[in-house]
């Protein structure tokens, strides 16, 4: 039994009405772990663990991380997850519940990273968040599970951090001989990697993230993301933080299921009607999920990014 569910595979009322075409949601917010991540992170822990490994290191403060630590605490195996001091008490939380060790080491995540990379032993297996093609394969079964349905839409729409997601879906999209399929990409602004490097032709690196989508929040992607972008159509689409945050709100009046701004990004391309979609009938949207984010944090980003009363004295 794999350590992720099948997800249902939903035509959304709202999103459809609200983008004048059919979108069809495959919703992995519903994976017990909140997120997508537990497709690959699953298959990729139970291959260590075949291969002899007895623990799991993780150095990501989000859903890879989380993921991880499900991982682990499903196949017995104890999983270590070394975050950097400015992850959230709220993702601290949801990894201790997880009954992972937490180590919380430095300033930022390349330290955290460095401390987890250190601990590596010979019977650790390291668990990256996006750059692994264990991951790549686990990930693909969402698209096999569209595939099974006998449904087969026009275009593909994800979000993309560190490409894995994207990966892993063209993946599952060459598996089923559907590699023509345009996959339609969704960045937020200060997160967008994939949108620079594709329009720059080179892999691109972001001096900082200033999005509030950590979640996207790579500052590159990882090289077979950029190699699979010039091997299949893809279309990059680049979204502001308060166009994903309204639409994590909208999701949750239309479906009732709360997502991270990171998902929020894909969705505003439905609610905000966005040109790439324009020509596709039927859209699949990856509902990749995420469970940093909490109503309150959404009114908080909400309330930052108003527009300033009173500019007028
Ligand atoms: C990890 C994650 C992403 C981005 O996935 P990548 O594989 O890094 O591109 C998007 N949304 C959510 C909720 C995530 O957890």
């Amino acid at each position: 039994m794999p350590l992720h569910i099948e997800t249902p595979l939903i035509e959304s009322e709202p999103l459809s009405q609200a983008t004048g075409r059919r979108i069809w949601l495959k919703l992995e917010a519903l994976q017990p772990p909140g997120s997508f991540k537990i497709r690959g992170i699953g298959l990729a822990c139970e291959f260590h663990v075949r291969q002899g490994k007895r623990r799991f290191i993780s150095s990501s403060g989000g859903n890879a991380g989380i993921a991880a630590a499900y991982a682990g605490r499903h196949l017995s195996v104890p999983v270590v997850v070394v975050v950097p001091e400015s992850t959230t008490e709220r993702a601290r939380g949801l990894i201790r519940q997880q009954g992972a060790e937490l180590v919380v080491h430095g300033a930022t995540w390349n330290e955290a990273n460095a401390l987890a990379q250190s601990m590596l032993g010979d019977e650790d297996a390291f668990v990256h968040p996006f750059d692994d093609p264990l991951l790549w394969q686990g990930h693909a079964s969402l698209i096999d599970e569209v595939a099974s349905t006998g449904a087969k839409p026009d275009a593909v729409v994800l979000s993309v951090g560190g490409g894995g997601l994207f990966c892993g879906v063209a993946e599952g999209l060459r598996r089923n001989g559907w590699n023509d399929m345009p996959v339609i990409t969704a960045e937020t602004v200060g997160a967008d990697a994939f949108a620079r490097s594709i329009a720059a032709n080179g892999r691109m690196t972001l001096d900082a993230i200033t999005s509030i989508a950590t979640s996207l929040g790579a500052k590159q992607v990882c090289e077979q993301a950029f190699l699979l972008a010039g091997q299949r159509p893809v279309h990059p689409v680049v979204v502001s933080d308060l166009a994903a945050v309204q639409a994590c709100e909208r999701f949750l009046d239309d479906h009732r299921i709360l997502v991270e701004p990171a998902c929020g990004a894909s969705l505003a391309l439905a609610y905000d009607k966005a040109e790439a979609l324009q020509g596709f009938d039927n859209v699949l949207m990856v509902v990749c999920g995420g469970v940093t984010a909490s109503v309150d944090l959404l009114r908080q980003w909400k309330a930052n990014m108003a527009e300033p009363l009173n500019t007028l004295s």
